[in-house]
């Protein structure tokens, strides 16, 4: 917000081929993600809603509508007295973003996203046990296939050696900050500190603190998989005993639930309140104000979901609970796909 004021001052002077282009970038950013987040509104509403002056907005929105990224509605009659105004509104189909999901065990997952978050077109390819470059090979076949057929100007996430086939900007996150950037961008409401955990074949999980994504020193931010929950647990994949993975990840939780007799409500309870431990301190040190989960349905909601929360209100202070939302993830299967989206969004035109 302190940004924010500043940059309308600058531009509010009227010097505006003097500006340097740091503060034009900036502007046009702001005009981007207020459209983005908005509803369509008009040159004056935008003004006033983003503090830049009317002449900065037109001379910006123009910018835009040349370059296909804002779209010009109206004149709208609403049979009010004087001169009409036009609205203006973020073209969501200005760009796509091919994003990919690696996360999965079993197959690789690539759609054509719009830049709201809509699935254009989605494909999917086997692994079929392939690794090394030959895993490779089918990454860039899926991203290749993606971006041919996709009609508009593509942005692409997925690794480097992609770059190399396809012409356009790549970008990478892993899949738990993928999915952190897709529930701050897509999110409703839009929060700016909150921890998406995934719940899968492991769990990780992606920070974000002040609205922009942590990636901490030597990128482990949100690694709280292998957090110790139980010294006397079952031994972990990371070769310790006891860590918060073979607890209530996705394998460990239906294989009890297979177990004869098993009762849902105990092993969703233990696990929900494991997360629970894990989280408390994680909500409490930085003043979260919203908890996702992401994972299989049946596992994440209800009890699991419960117990997690009450365990983290039974744990700190109710000033750091009261208003906290935990909740399970909107568009679960779809979300690092449109965690992906976020990122280039993010990257490359501003949209936070
Ligand atoms: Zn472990």
């Amino acid at each position: 917000m302190g940004s924010r004021k500043a940059d309308a001052i600058v531009a509010s002077r009227g010097t505006e081929k003097a500006l340097p282009e740091h503060t034009r970038q900036v502007n046009r950013s702001l005009i981007l993600r207020t459209l983005f987040h908005g509803a369509a509104m008009s040159r004056a509403d935008l003004a006033r809603v983003t503090g830049l002056t009317r002449v900065s907005v037109s001379r910006i929105v123009d910018d835009l509508i040349a370059e296909g990224l804002v779209l010009e509605h109206g004149p709208s009659s609403g049979g009010r007295v004087g001169k009409p105004s036009t609205s203006i509104a973020l073209n969501p189909h200005a760009y796509h973003v091919v994003s990919l999901d690696l996360s999965a065990y079993a197959e690789l997952t690539g759609a054509i996203m719009s830049l709201d978050g809509e699935v254009v077109h989605s494909m999917s390819v086997p692994m079929d046990g392939a690794t090394g470059p030959a895993l490779l090979e089918k990454v860039c076949a899926l991203a290749s296939a993606l971006v041919k057929r996709s009609t508009v100007r593509v942005d692409l996430d997925v690794g480097s050696a992609i770059a190399a086939v396809v012409p356009v900007p790549v970008h990478i996150a892993n899949d738990a900050n993928a999915a952190a950037l897709a529930a701050r961008t897509y999110g409703r409401p839009a929060v700016d500190d909150l921890v998406l955990v995934r719940i899968g074949q492991g769990i990780g999980s992606g920070v974000v603190v002040g609205g922009t994504l942590v990636t901490g020193h030597r990128f482990t931010a949100g690694e709280i998989g292998h957090v110790l929950i139980d010294e006397d647990g079952a031994r972990c994949r990371c070769g310790r005993r006891g860590c918060l993975e073979v607890v209530a990840a996705v394998p460990y939780i239906r294989q009890l639930l297979a177990e004869p007799g098993a009762s849902a409500t105990v092993v969703l309870g233990a696990a929900g309140r494991a997360l629970g431990r894990v989280l408390t301190p994680v909500v409490t040190a930085l003043g979260l104000e919203q908890v996702v989960l992401s994972g299989p349905e049946d596992i994440v909601g209800g009890v699991f979901l419960e117990e997690a929360r009450a365990t983290i209100e039974e744990q700190t202070l109710a000033i750091v609970t009261d208003a906290l939302d935990i909740r399970v993830a909107v568009r679960g299967d779809d979300i690092v796909l449109l965690g992906g989206t976020a990122l280039v969004i993010a990257e490359e035109l501003g949209i936070r």
